[in-house]
């Protein structure tokens, strides 16, 4: 069309409001135009932080998902069979008597009876609280089954994460490594930051064995096998600390590196840090220099830069290093003292061995893993098969790693001080960041490789430093944070805290006197101690079974689980069915709340139907996931744009109801009326502490106050006359090196994010774990049933490691180990751990009859399954393929758009192939919940998605194989979706289209 017939400068509509979007997580700001009431256009908002008025395909398309034939319309009550989908629309005085009926038995009953698990939503702040109201343990959101190996592998070392919760420093890092991250992972921040970089002429380095999204615009894409991106860090690990390349400075100034850790094999304290009277814990120094007058980053009186080429504040003793360490000659030093290692201006002795008080052996944390990895198992030449990546492409990647970090460091001439109090002048800078997500966390050996990158990051001293990885606020918190899962209940029936937490020790575990889970997915159990978001893929079949006890009802909010948020969907869709001797369903009721007609509907007895989020207010707390970056803390609201024209209501509106309707504490008041009107009131009047709500802006009645304040009554209108977004930056001096910066950790405490301005110290030890491991081997009053005790001893090691991600899920107990060998008492010891190497595949676990990694990715174009009902989103795809490299197709014969079975050991599909050289050649891939189940989501019933799309979670067991855990990571539970092995079959018609299932025995 010529340029001149497009009527560029008409107006879309007649009113324009702003709000955030909902097409994905990452919530950017939008303008949603209207006329005469309706949704005429969306754009990106220019003014708001997180996008700055980029608009994504998604973002674009949300009037299609608002006016989507698949929302539903009115409450549901089954009439017919689960899964039949027959139902009878029911008034919502009628759906909420009902639902207050079967809530109000099980709280007078027994809270826990009630299993209440959410989706993506983004109201967490209020779903947990809710819970936590109710009383019943057995809440989460979807982290389990998405990455908290993520999150708890940041949390647990240095009290943040990648995630959403901090960023590369766009504006200066050089070069940027990509670890698995996915191309809708916080997708506009993400691009306009990469954007920046490629301006700049940085290095994008994409860790990936697909080469899509993120990775396809990278400098360098390396195309690492499945589960083995830790054992790659690793290799990088050794080839730094090889050539000593190294921060020592930093290593000693935030992180625990230097602490002196027990070596006394069957005691009590083997494996934790040595401590003073005070429990200050210890280092050793040289006896005629105890105190060191040593520079500091950025003082005028050194360069400060750290690494190996600078003065530097610690005793490293090059010779000594580089290294005793790999020989490991047990060098016993005498010349030394022991102090309080949290000193400032100390020389630490980071290497040897030193004598405690009493003639106990101790040695410095930087030994311990320096001795792991400098080990032959992580040298570049031992793991490159294994990675997929060549031995000097390894070297060259850390040299490059060293070179940018070490040679190319940044100064800025920014002062602030620290927490000891001393000023500096200016911030020094390593200039290269990593971001990783969920491809290197969804495998059960997850949570592990995530720490390893973050023990890479802080060799390099590239946490939270000019041109490295940033904390966004409200991080960092302490590592972990001090919130700890609720295990009992007050008198009123409300647990004592949230339902979820970081465990710090065995004694926070939620376990019954035989040491057996109390929750329903069996968080917090010694199967997963630090399931830090709940396991919501093993809530169905656990219900099913009644393990550890039986649920009366399974409440479910945006989880698709009778589908794509499955493992082996059949089996879970056959476990909503399952009716027990006396024709009862097994779960007795399962309410859900939606606002789509998804796959799981067909399984509710009751459903709720929510808004679309064009509809209805919602909160973007800090209490939960803001949308911060680096430089600001920031907070946003949802709010209605349009009325709903069908008879459906805000899901949190429900909640509050019945909360209210149930007398919940705090949701009513001692007369029974309800406390909050609805959840606008709630957003604005709701306080968790003192002076701190929800939002953080225009606090005080007047509206003057950040951070904390008194509820403002006008808080929501303040929020939407500023483009439904509140921004508050962080002070300059505050900028950088955050887990010690007084300046940062004073405004921090101002707002409320933190208790103390003391130092966050980072953990490059992980003496958490090591707790778990005492317990392991019969230490302590908590300690394991004793066929968990090998498990827990293997997977709970305080220094990061690599092991094959099926040899976690394959078998009971790793080879060679039985649960007699960890009867109390008996425990091997620091010294005699099981041993933490790689060690050469067993036939199984070399996949001989499964040689292929599958995985799916999350297309850019669309979230999950939320864009199946999108007519806009389905004209880019509406059916999905398996992605093959072609050398692979060659060696099986499969030409080109051939149909043909993928196998796993569960069950077969039957897809379409296309060639796609950008997969790592032992891959295959799909995208993601593109394949629809037929019948649902009002789509006709000859739609491509049906016929011909396909989910890979039907080849997925839910079942760790041979064992009685969950598919998941043995630490946190984290759901090892990419740790699916599978093989190629012919099919007879290869040119005959359409997708069909067949499980292992149909
Ligand atoms: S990136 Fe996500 S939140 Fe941002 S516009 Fe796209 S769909 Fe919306």
């Amino acid at each position: 069309m010529p340029h001149k017939a497009l009527k560029l400068n008409q107006p879309t509509g007649d009113e324009v409001k702003t709000t955030t979007c909902y097409m994905c997580a990452c919530r950017c700001g939008i303008r949603v135009h209207l006329k005469n009431g309706r949704v005429r256009y969306i754009d990106g908002n220019p003014k708001h932080p997180v996008n700055r008025g980029v608009i994504c395909a998604k973002g674009a398309s949300g009037i299609m998902q608002h006016y989507s034939p698949a929302r539903l319309r009115k409450p549901l009550l089954r009439v017919g069979e689960r899964g039949s989908r027959e139902f009878r629309e029911i008034e919502w005085d009628e759906a909420l008597s009902l639902a207050t009926q079967w809530l109000g038995d099980i709280r007078a009953r027994n809270p826990d009876e009630l299993a209440f698990f959410t989706g993506r939503d983004q109201s967490q702040a209020l779903t947990g609280w809710w819970a936590q109201q109710f009383g019943t343990i057995n809440y989460a959101a979807h982290g389990g089954f998405c990455s908290v190996n993520m999150a708890a592998a940041g949390m647990y070392t240095f009290g943040g994460s990648f995630w959403e919760f901090g960023e590369p420093d766009w504006d200066r890092t050089k070069y940027l490594m990509l670890w698995g991250v996915a191309e809708d992972h916080d997708s506009n921040p993400i691009k306009l930051g990469l954007g920046k970089m490629k301006a700049r002429g940085a290095k994008i380095v994409a860790i990936n064995p697909v080469r899509t999204g993120y990775a396809s615009i990278a400098d360098e894409w390396v195309p690492v096998n499945p589960g083995t991106d830790g054992l790659l860090a690793g290799a990088l690990i050794h080839e730094l600390l090889r050539t000593d390349r190294v921060d020592f400075e930093y290593l000693v100034r935030y992180s625990n590196a230097h602490h002196l850790v027990i070596r006394d094999p069957g005691a009590a304290d083997d494996g934790l840090i040595a401590r003073d009277a005070e429990g200050k814990p210890l280092c050793a120094v040289r006896a005629f220099s105890s105190r060191h007058s040593g520079t500091a980053p950025g003082s005028k009186s050194g360069a400060g830069s750290g690494g190996t080429r600078n003065p530097v504040p610690f005793d490293h003793d090059a010779k000594t290093l580089g290294f005793g360490l790999r020989r490991n000659d047990g060098q016993k030093h005498s010349d030394f003292s022991l102090i309080d290692a949290t000193q400032a201006d100390i020389a630490p002795l980071i290497a040897g061995e030193y004598t405690l008080p009493g003639g106990r052996t101790a040695v410095p944390a930087f030994q311990l893993v320096a001795e792991r990895f400098l080990a032959d198992d992580y040298a570049p030449d031992s793991v490159s098969e294994r990675c997929g990546v060549d031995a000097q492409t390894i070297r060259r990647l850390a040299a490059e790693l060293a070179r940018v970090a070490f040679d190319e460091a940044i100064e800025l001439p920014i002062a602030w001080t620290d927490t000891h109090g001393r000023k500096h002048d200016s911030m020094i800078g390593r200039p290269v960041s990593m971001h990783a997500m969920r491809g290197i966390a969804a495998h059960a050996n997850g949570f592990h490789a995530c720490r390893t990158i973050h023990v890479l990051q802080m060799l390099l001293g590239a946490i939270d430093t000019p041109g490295s990885f940033r904390y966004q606020p409200p991080y960092p918190k302490p590592a972990p944070p001090g919130n700890k899962p609720a295990k009992s209940r007050n008198p009123d029936g409300t647990l004592t805290g949230n339902p979820l937490g970081y465990p710090q020790s065995p004694e926070d575990l939620l376990v019954d006197d035989r040491g057996q889970p109390r929750r329903i997915d069996h968080a917090f159990s010694w199967e997963f101690p630090l399931a830090a978001h709940g396991l919501l893929q093993s809530v169905i079949r656990n219900a099913v079974d009644g393990n550890p006890t039986k649920i009366d009802t399974l409440f479910l909010f945006m989880a698709n689980m009778g589908w794509n948020s499955a493992m082996d969907t059949a089996a879970t869709r056959e476990l909503l069915c399952a009716r027990d001797d006396h024709g009862d369903y097994k779960i007795p009721h399962i309410i859900y709340a939606d606002a789509y007609d998804s796959e799981t509907v067909a399984f509710a007895d009751l459903v709720l139907p929510d808004t679309t989020y064009l509809e209805r207010y919602d909160c973007i707390s800090l209490l939960d996931r803001p949308i911060s970056d680096a430089e600001s803390a920031a907070d946003a609201i949802r709010q209605p744009v349009v009325a709903p024209d069908r008879d459906v209501r805000p899901f949190q509106d429900v909640l509050l109801d019945l909360g209210a309707r149930l007398k919940l504490p705090n949701m009513a008041d001692a007369s029974g009326k309800p406390m909050y009107k609805d959840y606008a009131d709630y957003i604005v009047r709701h306080e968790r502490a003192p002076g701190v709500g929800m939002l953080a802006g225009w606090r005080g009645v007047d509206g003057a106050l950040a951070g904390k304040g008194a509820a403002n009554p006008d808080q929501l209108q303040r929020y939407v006359e500023h483009g439904c977004f509140f921004e508050m930056r962080v002070p300059e001096a505050g900028a950088y090196y955050r887990m010690a910066n007084r300046d940062y950790l004073a405004w921090a405490q101002s707002m409320g994010f933190v208790a103390t301005t003391g130092p966050i110290t980072m953990q490059w030890y992980c003496e958490v774990l090591q707790r778990f491991r005492l317990a392991a081997q019969g230490h302590g009053e908590v300690q394991p049933p004793t066929t968990e005790r090998a498990r827990v001893e293997r997977y709970f090691d305080p220094v990061p490691m690599w092991y094959a991600s099926q040899s976690a899920t394959t078998s009971p107990l790793p080879p060679g180990e039985s649960d007699a060998r960890s009867a109390p008492g008996e425990g091997p010891g620091l010294a005699q751990a099981p041993d933490p190497r790689p060690r050469p595949l067993s036939r199984g676990e070399r996949g001989e009859s499964y040689p292929l990694s599958a995985v799916t990715q999350r297309p850019m174009f669309m979230y999950h399954a939320w864009g199946s009902q999108n007519r806009w989103l389905r004209q880019i795809a509406a059916r999905n393929v398996l992605y093959v490299h072609p050398r692979t197709l060659a060696e099986h014969a499969i030409g080109d758009g051939d149909w043909v079975w993928v196998a796993s050991e569960r069950a077969r599909i039957r897809v379409q192939v296309r060639a796609h050289a950008a997969t790592a050649p032992g891959t295959v891939w799909t995208w993601n919940a593109i394949g629809k189940q037929r019948g649902a989501w009002k789509l006709r019933s000859d739609a491509p998605e049906f016929t011909d799309g396909f989910l890979l979670n039907h080849l997925i067991g839910e079942r760790a194989r041979d064992t009685r855990y969950g598919n998941g990571d043995p630490v946190t539970g984290q759901a090892a979706w990419f740790d699916l092995k599978v093989r190629l079959e012919h099919d007879p018609e290869p040119q005959v289209p359409g997708h069909r299932r067949q499980r292992t025995g149909d």
